[in-house]
Formats: structure tokens, sequence, C-alpha cells
């Protein structure tokens, strides 16, 4: 068939879509046990700081095999807090990719730090340890590694990298990476400091929350410190003294995670295990799948680790198409795919530019990265069919652009 025909029955063209309703990219679970649990809470006496955070905070630990957790309001906050406890300040240097979401690297700006950005390894877009390696001075003061996609970093390579080089402190982004693992060490337990989010995308959502794990207990207590204006006690702990005397000793944030939130979040941790479980099924899917459409190219997954998918990103390969990523984005959205972009380098944003002077150039790796990938929609509640709609349509779309001759005529 001529290449104007395969195009003419794309949606984007007019042509109809692979499906009627658009699949998102992600999307959460809530079933009745998270609704009881939340209704047992709002007739309780605790809608806030009661007893179940400390619940929520052991559980989520118990989970990933941490000795700390401490709740927070979200996933930016936990970062935040992760930079308060380590001390970075003004002068600081935090070393973070430039291939994830800003408030990685917003964290460091908010205490004053300066971030610096370190590119990824081209396979798997996580942080590249001989990056880091180039990037570290006499101020850096922490390495913010993101486990992008739901993979974690090589922390042990990242560990070689810091030894004799001073007291450099590693933040574990694991925003991504609830469930995953690295052999049979789980994320969370993998860097100094383990950031997540439950946001309703993630893996385990509380509407809005945040939590960092730690093995080391000072830090903890400074981040529940900090979560609560810097003050040293918090409410049930003054009542149960019955004083009304509390001490601001630091600079702290309202930062709590509420006990409703808390409630819910306990019993989405009950699921997190079938939901991984059923993100890894449809990432082989996708992986068999995409293995005869040599146009699609999933990343590279590292060797011991275990994925745990809160994205399922592809890259391109352009010179085999005579369309550009902008325009297949486009005609995949047409045919009710929700297809992303995770995401524009964080260098590339206004801020950074006008506040850091950074820009195009920076991070190689990252910014030819950009060009190309694509995120496929991932989530646990996707059906069978769901998951053929996104192969139909990657294979209807892909053909439709795909050069005659099969041979790469651009770039
Ligand atoms: C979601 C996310 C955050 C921020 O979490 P929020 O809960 O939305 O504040 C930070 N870093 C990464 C990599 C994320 O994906």
């Amino acid at each position: 068939m001529p290449e104007d025909l395969k195009t003419a029955q794309l949606a984007l063209y007019g042509g109809s879509p692979v499906r009627s309703e658009l699949l998102p990219y992600g999307r959460h679970h809530i079933d009745d046990d998270d609704v009881a649990a939340v209704t047992r809470v709002l007739r309780s006496d605790w809608l806030t700081g009661g007893p179940m955070v400390g619940e929520f905070e052991t559980a989520f630990a118990r989970a990933v095999g941490a000795a700390e957790a401490v709740a927070v309001s979200n996933g930016t906050a936990a970062l935040h807090a992760a930079m308060f406890a380590i001390g970075v300040g003004p002068g600081d240097e935090v070393i973070v990719p430039p291939m994830t979401f800003a408030a990685s690297a917003n964290a460091a700006v908010y205490q004053g730090g300066t971030p610096v950005f370190a590119d990824v390894d081209p396979g798997t877009l996580l942080i590249d340890p001989a990056q880091v390696a180039a990037k570290i001075t006499p101020r850096t003061k922490a390495i913010v590694a993101v486990d992008y996609a739901g993979q974690p970093c090589d922390y042990d390579a990242l560990r070689r990298v810091l030894a004799g080089r001073g007291e450099i402190k590693i933040v574990a982004d694991a925003c991504h990476a609830l469930g995953a693992r690295e052999r049979d060490r789980p994320v969370g337990t993998l860097a100094d400091l383990n950031v997540f989010s439950l946001h309703p995308v993630k893996h385990v959502t509380t509407g809005e929350g945040g939590v960092i794990t730690t093995e080391d207990p000072a830090l903890a207590t400074r981040m529940r410190m900090f979560r609560n204006h810097g003050i040293t006690v918090d409410d049930r702990q003054r009542g149960a003294k019955a004083s009304w005397i509390y001490e601001i000793v630091e600079l702290g944030y309202n930062y709590r995670l509420t006990d409703v939130q808390c409630a819910l979040g306990i019993s989405q941790l009950g699921k997190l295990a079938g939901s991984i479980a059923r993100r890894r099924a449809i990432a082989d899917e996708y992986g068999r799948a995409f293995a005869s459409i040599p146009e699609v190219r999933p990343l590279a997954v590292r060797p011991g680790a275990t994925h745990a998918y809160h994205l399922y990103v592809v890259r391109l390969d352009l010179p085999r198409l005579s369309a550009d990523r902008a325009t297949l984005f486009a005609a995949l959205r047409r045919e009710n795919i929700g297809v992303n972009v995770h995401y524009i380098p964080v260098h590339y944003h206004p801020f950074y530019r006008r506040r850091f002077g950074f820009g195009p150039g920076l991070c190689p790796v990252a910014e030819a990265a950009y060009e190309q990938i694509l995120t496929l929609p991932m989530f646990p509640t996707m059906t069978g069919r769901d998951v053929q709609d996104v192969v139909d349509a990657l294979a209807k779309v892909v053909e439709a652009f795909r050069h005659e001759d099969g041979a790469a005529r651009r770039r």
C-alpha cells in the first residue's frame, strides 16, 4: 500500500482511531477497602496529627525494609525535608540528573543550594556515575539520584565514585521506584535518604503525600521536626504532658500528612505487590510486541535491577521514520492513546536558564534522548485489550510513517 493511503487511515488525518476513548498514561486504583479505611478515620477523634501517621510510617518502613519512614504532605516536601536533614545550605552544590521532574532539583534551590546537572546513561537514562565523578567539587554536599521510570540507579557505583571525596550524602529520588529492588535489596534502603511520592499516578497514593526512608534515626527525627514547623514536640505529646510549652528550634514548614491520608496509604500498601506484578506483566507484553517493531525501542534495564515500571518509556528510531516525534505524539493521541513525554530536561526550563545560566548543550545525552522518548500508558488496572490497543496504535502509526525502503533518510 502506498504511503499516503496508510497515512490516510490515521485518526490524525480523518481515519478512525484504534480506540474510542482516551487511555491515560497512568491512573490510580481505589477499592472498597480503601474507602472503608478512610471512612473509619473520618469518624474518629483524629483527622491529622493522630495515631494513623505513626501506623502508616511503620507499615511503609516495613514494606521497604527500612528502619525509619517519615510521612510528609507530598513528594516535593519529602525532597525538601531530605535537603534540610542533610544540611544543604547556601553555597552547597547538589548533583542531580536533568532527566527528571523539576522537584528533584528545586528542593536544593529551596535550601539555597545550587543544582549541578550530571548527564545520564544513554541506555537507561539513569544518572551516569562517571558524569557524577566529573561534577564533584569541594562544595558538593549531596547527590540526588533519580530512579527514573522505576529502576534503581547504580548506587554501588555512585558510592565508589564518592569514596574518599568527603562527606557527600546520597539521596534517592525513588518517587518512581516504590517496590523496585537491586538484587535482594529493596529501593528504600539503597541510599542515605530515600524519597517517595504518593501522588495518584505513583504506585501507592494518598491523594497527595510523600515519604522519606532512612536507616538513621537522627535524620528521621530532624525530618519529623521539619514537617511540623521546626517544633520539637507534636500536639499529641503536648496533650499527654498537659503542657502549653513548645519551642521552634529550626525553620520548619507545615508539611504534615493527615490521618485520613495515612489510613488510605496503609490500605494502598497492602496492594503494592500485586500492582507491581501487574506492571511487570504489562512491561513483558510490551517488550514482546516491540521486538517486531524495530522503530520502537524500550529503555535498557540494568542487570540485577527489578523494575517497578512507574513509567514505560520507549525511544523512537526517528531516522527510520518520515515524521518527527511531535507528529508521532499527536498521531498516537488522536488514536486515543494517552502518550506522554518524561521529561523536558530540567535545565531547559526558563527558571533554571535565568537563575543559573543553564541551557541546551549542558547534558547532551539527556538532550538527545528528550527528542526521541515517548511514555506509553502503564497502570495496574489496564486490561489486556488496553495493552493491545497501545501496541496496535504504535504499529499503525509507525507503519504509516515508515520509509518505504526501510533505510534511514533523514538525520
Ligand atoms: C512525582 C515526583 C516528584 C514529586 O512528587 P509530588 O508528590 O508530586 O510532589 C518528585 N520527583 C519525581 C521523580 C517524581 O516523579
